[in-house]
């Protein structure tokens, strides 16, 4: 049996259209093409409206795709438990399954299986494992289209994640931990975030470990085990946490559990805790009845954070969430309005914290090809850096040498695919744990220099290159 895969979305979506893929294979299916396939699967994302139209473009050509070729479209993900009708409505009768394996096992007739560490998994990009350590989350954002199709929190046992990491070691280096919400993971398993990355960082080896996405008030609650694990220069001095306003009578209507100022003291003990630490965060503008003072007060909560990274959202109303039914939507204008002022903000912050890199150097993973054919690293806080060898899968030292607002631009200083120091990071020029080598002396030792950084975004990072 051939089976096409397409796959939209978060991080943890493009783990699970892997994961599909890995299943299938495991079960006696071949990938093909769209057009050759017995059974074509896409996996739609339902996070904004802009995004469903697009899904309803894609579903519309695949099912006339199937319908040549007589084959059968699965519509998988979370867009079947957010908007079933508007599916419906494109392609009739088309089979439709939420975010579980379990369920598409059944439709394709094959072994059933969850979505879990153990299942085998084809990677989007083969130098980064992403690894869902959790579906669901805690919280009921009144904005959330995604709790709709994800429910409550769901975590995968430590056990099983190490087990994950440890056979993935054989031929990848980064780690992508992610989920709706990684600050609730453990919560429903007696678990939690800082005891499962100890758990991951106590296996041998030069790795990268980046965390995903987490509510900050999770966060606030998890800070004390937390923030000493940013000692190990394998976990990447970065976190993403989104605020989404500035207003607190915006952030109780959005049900987002914590106030302006609470999220301001945690970002400024971060930085002073975890010097160098990338901090993104998330803003949606024109939340139903936001007032202009309101929205300057998000500008506010901007100038005083001075985030590395901004994903801006226009607020659009998501089907069956408590904000779709609010009073005082507010017209497409203002919205407009209020990103573009936004925006300029943000670039102008990006601009001036990368420009504070200049000169410095830094070990980084290289990951992924550039959109013209240079390479893209990580640095220790995970800013991309883009060089123009191919370095993908190793170690590098590099040196920055010049900065954008969303990436800094640097030369080779020397190239390793070797085991580096656990504390520092560094990697020497013959490949010994720093300080036995000629290069490690320079890659940052000890505490971190105050590096802010900036990139495009957390959750599927494209960057651009000059
Ligand atoms: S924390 Fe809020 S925004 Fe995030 S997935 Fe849960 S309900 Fe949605």
């Amino acid at each position: 049996m051939r089976l096409y895969v397409e796959g939209h979305g978060c991080s943890m979506a493009q783990a699970e259209t892997g994961a599909i893929k890995g299943h299938a294979l495991a079960s006696g299916f071949h990938l093909s093409e769209a057009k050759d396939a017995d059974f074509l699967v896409i996996n739609t994302c339902a996070v904004k409206e802009k995004t469903e139209f697009k899904m309803l473009r894609r579903i519309r050509a695949l099912s006339k795709i199937a319908s040549e070729n007589n084959s059968r479209l699965i519509v998988f993900g979370c867009l079947p438990k957010v908007n079933p009708s508007i599916i419906d409505e494109v392609a009739p009768g088309v089979i439709m399954v939420g975010p579980d394996l379990e369920g598409l096992s059944r439709a394709l007739g094959i072994k059933e299986e969850r979505f879990s560490p153990l299942v085998p998994q084809v990677r989007p990009n083969a130098n980064v494992e992403i690894m869902p350590i959790a579906s669901g989350c805690t919280n009921f954002c009144t904005f959330c289209g995604t709790k709709l199709a994800r429910g409550n929190i769901r975590s995968h046992s430590p056990a099983q994640l190490r087990a994950r990491l440890e056979s993935s070691l054989r031929d990848t280096r980064e780690f992508w931990l992610t989920g709706q919400d990684t600050g609730a993971y453990g919560l429903d398993n007696g678990s939690s975030l800082p005891e499962l990355l100890s758990e991951l960082l106590s296996v041998e080896g030069e790795f990268r470990v980046r965390i995903g996405m987490m509510n900050p008030h999770h966060l606030r609650r998890i800070y004390t085990e937390l923030v000493p694990l940013f000692r190990d220069r394998r976990l990447y001095r970065f976190l993403h946490i989104p605020v989404q306003a500035g207003s607190d009578r915006v952030l109780s209507l959005m049900r987002r559990g914590y106030t302006s100022t609470q999220f301001i003291a945690l970002v400024s003990r971060l930085r002073e805790d975890v010097p160098g630490i990338t901090i993104a965060t998330d803003i949606i503008v024109g939340f139903p009845s936001e007032t202009e003072k309101e929205f300057g007060e998000t500008m506010a909560l901007i100038r005083e954070v001075e985030p590395d990274v901004v994903n801006i959202s226009r607020f659009g109303a998501r089907l069956g969430t408590k904000a779709a039914a609010m009073e005082g939507q507010l017209p497409g204008s203002v919205l407009k309005e209020r990103s573009r002022k936004l925006t300029s903000l943000c670039r102008e912050i990006s601009m001036r914290q990368n420009a504070r890199m200049m000169g410095k150097t830094e070990i980084a993973f290289f990951s992924e090809v550039g959109p013209k054919g240079n390479f893209v690293g990580r640095t220790s806080n995970y800013k991309p850096i883009v060089v123009g060898e191919n370095l993908l899968g190793k170690f590098a030292e590099v040196e920055v040498l010049a900065a954008f607002p969303t990436y800094l631009h640097g030369t080779v200083a020397a190239s390793r695919h070797a085991h580096g120091n656990k504390d520092t990071g560094a990697v020497s020029a013959d490949g010994f744990p720093d300080g036995q080598g000629t290069a490690g002396s320079r890659s940052c030792p000890g505490p971190a220099p105050t590096l802010p950084l900036n990139m495009r975004s957390t959750r599927m990072a494209p960057l651009f290159v000059p």
